[in-house]
């Protein structure tokens, strides 16, 4: 601090015998920022150089930069001057801008690297060049006079990485099992976060119950019926009946009944393969609908006690 005061009174009492505040710096040394790329996330480093310099004692400093995108992680002289002096700098690592001084040295005409940055780019930084902007408040010059320097601008180009993600997925894990009559899914993920859902396909295995008898077969067919418990389809087949009545010769009997309801399902009993044919009428048998069963088979075996008379008397006739 006492370096400070002495820099600045020193400073004072030699502006105080000069003509000019500010002196014509024709020879004003040039301060240059470095460019650099990176990835979101990357930490880079920029720089800023001196060239041009022919005198130097000390100078006050600022660095401005978007926040919003750079971390300033560290801020460092390069002893470009050697150690005979004092960097002075914003308390906060954070502050923004961050001020940086050199006082109280020894004058140089050393060019080269000045000060170096490290920043880091925030994960969610869009593509793009942000400047770090290094202001020049104040420079005094090999002959202790305050001459203007320009701003330097270091840029840091922000690229995510050009080449799309190539998504590697595992082995995947299934997160909704298929039933017989609903798709399940299949959930890949990528070590990237990235998940992927295929499905699978419905089983189409259902999971009947026990047989149940709608109409118990007498000497016509009776009819039985079991359903799915998990989507409800339901399967009937054909209980023969305990003979019926026998062909006639002529083979005209229209006595027998061949279906007393027509099957939404049938079975193929070489296979044992179960094959599901919904009726365009969209006549699935309910269990309500056992009553019509019952109802169109008294009709039949009616049918079939008229028809055997008919046939007795033909006979007769014959
Ligand atoms: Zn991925
Ligand atoms: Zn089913």
């Amino acid at each position: 601090m006492k370096k400070t005061v002495v820099f600045v009174l020193s400073i004072l009492l030699l502006f105080s015998m000069s003509a000019s505040f500010f002196a014509i710096a024709a020879d004003a040394p040039k301060i240059t920022g470095s460019e650099v790329k990176g990835a979101p996330g990357d930490t880079v480093t920029v720089s800023f150089s001196i060239s041009g310099n022919t005198g130097f004692l000390g100078m006050q400093s600022e660095f401005v930069y978007d926040s919003n995108v750079l971390t300033l992680k560290s801020v460092n002289y390069t002893k470009l001057f050697g150690n005979g002096f004092a960097d002075t700098k914003s308390e906060n690592i954070s502050d923004n801008p961050y001020s940086f001084n050199i006082d109280g040295m020894d004058a140089s005409d050393a060019n080269g690297q000045l000060v170096v940055l490290d920043y880091e780019i925030i994960k969610k930084a869009a593509d793009g060049t942000y400047d770090v902007t290094m202001n020049i408040s104040k420079f005094i010059n090999g002959d202790a006079e305050k001459i203007a320097v320009d701003s330097a601008v270091a840029k840091i180009t922000v690229e995510a990485p050009s080449t799309a993600h190539e998504h590697k997925w595992d082995d995947g894990k299934v997160t909704k099992e298929p039933t017989c009559g609903a798709e399940g899914e299949k959930t890949y993920e990528c070590e990237c976060g990235e998940k992927k859902i295929e499905k699978i396909p419905a089983t189409g295995e259902h999971k009947f119950g026990d047989w149940v008898v709608v109409q118990e077969a007498s000497e016509a067919d009776g009819l039985k019926e079991r359903e799915c418990s998990v989507c409800h389809t339901k399967e009937t087949e054909v209980i023969k009946g305990n003979g019926g009545l026998p062909p006639t010769e002529s083979g005209t009997t229209t006595t027998k009944p061949t279906t007393t309801t027509k099957p939404t399902t049938t079975t193929e009993k070489d296979t044992g393969k179960t094959t599901t044919k919904p009726s365009k009428s969209g006549g699935i048998p309910r269990t309500g609908d056992a009553g019509v069963s019952l109802a169109v088979a008294a009709v039949v075996a009616a049918m079939s006690v008229a028809g055997v008379t008919i046939v007795m008397k033909k006979r007769n006739d014959d």
